[in-house]
């Protein structure tokens, strides 16, 4: 008898697990707890796969043999405690997609930096003319490319929450970047349990697969002890370090970047790579790495890490208005991703920060704010903790409520040569639909200034 697949979530990854099951030949009943978008609704119609919305249908969801879940779904909600009590086993769309595709798999996590990694890597390996697909928590569906693309290799961008649904999955290349603490509130605030869910992409690695990660990330480099994996090693650091395969070399004329794998000796210098900042030095070195483990010619990996356009919303020009360059960092929703933005910023910089704080501890950022920032604002709901926190430690600090109000002060304080950054080192919500949205209504108040 055909296996009754059951889809929670109507979003991308769960039409495309949708998709790729009826093609397999299983039962596929899809239900979404919210509304699911028309194109999506339009796609099921069009596959004749059965779909609910607003709700979920109970006893139908508790005969699947197997539930594919979107990662957005906390395990804590009704309908996950109701399957995990049956005992129902719950895998992701990338554990579906992975059994029906031979393509090379590179998978990238961490805690930030994983979207520009992956995009950099996709990057590089398209421009080499590699049939390459995107998947994860950035671009398609992997199961409906896996469906009806076949691509030969994946980049794939993997958060924990995916992870924890990932079981015979094996990656060829596994990437963690970097570990700082994220989503707790979905961890019990118990930071091993995050931790164990970002090694996961080590699981079902063999001698023949590749594990690059940051050498000087303590909390990874103190697992690998506990974590032993098959695979290959090929740590990546700032500075040459004994078996790291990346690095800078200083002691030339000028800082080159050096990727050295068995197969590959790449040299370039570091003025030459498009994205700016030490995190994106990193960045660079994990996306090279990879790149050079799939045997892509050294000159085309320069090329693409010097030709690489950026990601939006991530340490993005804006403009430049009466001399003060403005930036929008506005997925910087964490303040490890705030360290690395003020990292690579110059002194006499405006940093707008705030919005919904996640349990925040400001004190990591605190010597560089105190070195660079010349006025902090406040942009939230609630500003309360940040006034606390930061009022003495800066020259200036402004209380503001919405993004207008936020530019605008902005604008009136700074000078010419400034820096004035968005980079709220909290999520969106309390004034914003998502920090998308966050971004691109900074981008309209800034553009709004030009034409003042
Ligand atoms: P993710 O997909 O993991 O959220 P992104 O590539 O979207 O990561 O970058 C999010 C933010 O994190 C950026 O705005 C930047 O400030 C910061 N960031 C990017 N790469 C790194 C890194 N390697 N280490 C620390 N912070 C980083």
């Amino acid at each position: 008898m055909a296996k009754n697949l059951v889809i929670l979530g109507g979003g991308e990854s769960g039409v495309g697990a949708a998709i790729l099951g009826k093609e397999k030949g299983m039962n596929v009943f899809l239900s979404d707890y919210g509304t699911i978008a028309g194109h999506y609704r339009r796609m099921l119609d069009d596959e004749g796969i059965e779909w609910e919305q607003g709700g979920h249908s109970m006893d139908r969801i508790l005969a699947a043999d197997e539930v594919v879940k979107s990662p957005g779904i906390a395990p804590t909600t009704p309908v996950m405690k109701a399957i995990t009590e049956k005992g129902i086993p719950v895998i992701s769309e990338i554990e579906l997609a992975g059994r029906y595709t031979d393509a090379k798999m590179v998978c990238i996590t961490g805690s930030n930096g994983k979207t520009t990694t992956t995009l950099l890597t996709y990057h590089i390996l398209k421009n080499a003319g590699i049939n390459v697909g995107l998947a994860g928590n950035v671009g398609r569906s992997m199961a409906l490319q896996v469906a009806r693309e076949k691509h030969d290799v994946y980049v794939i961008e993997l958060s924990s929450f995916q992870l924890e649904n990932m079981y015979d999955f094996r990656a060829n290349i596994a990437v963690i970047l970097n570990i700082t603490p994220d989503h707790l509130d979905r961890y019990d605030y118990k930071m091993q349990n995050y931790i164990n869910a970002k090694f996961r992409i080590l699981n079902n690695l063999t001698p023949q697969d590749a594990f690059i990660y940051w050498q000087d990330d303590p909390v990874i480099t103190s697992q690998l002890e506990r974590i032993r994996t098959e695979a290959q090693l090929y740590p990546f650091a700032e500075h040459f370090e004994k078996g790291c395969h990346a690095y800078v070399d200083n002691d030339s004329d000028e800082a080159s970047l050096i990727i050295d794998t068995p197969e590959t000796s790449l040299r370039m210098p570091r003025a030459e790579l498009s994205l700016n900042g030490l995190h994106n030095l990193y960045n660079s070195m994990a996306a090279a790495l990879s790149a050079c483990l799939l045997d892509i010619d050294k000159q085309e990996i320069r090329g693409a890490l010097g030709d690489f356009e950026g990601v939006e919303h991530r340490l993005e020009y804006t403009a430049t208005v009466n001399g003060v360059r403005y930036i929008n960092d506005s997925k910087a929703t964490n303040v490890n991703s705030c360290w690395y933005a003020l990292e690579s910023m110059p002194a006499d910089t405006v940093l707008i920060l705030g919005g919904k704080d996640k349990g925040n501890d400001y004190s990591e950022i605190l010597p560089l704010v105190k070195e660079k920032v010349k006025a902090i604002i406040c942009m939230g709901k609630d500003n309360s903790k940040l006034l606390d926190f930061f009022t003495g430690m800066v020259p200036e600090i402004h209380d503001t409520h919405s993004i207008q109000e936020a530019v605008a002060t902005a604008a009136a304080i700074s000078c010419e040569g400034d820096t004035v950054l968005l980079s709220p080192c909290c999520a969106s919500f309390d004034l914003f639909s998502s920090y998308e949205d966050r971004g691109r209504q900074f981008k309209e108040q800034v553009r709004a200034l030009e034409s003042k």
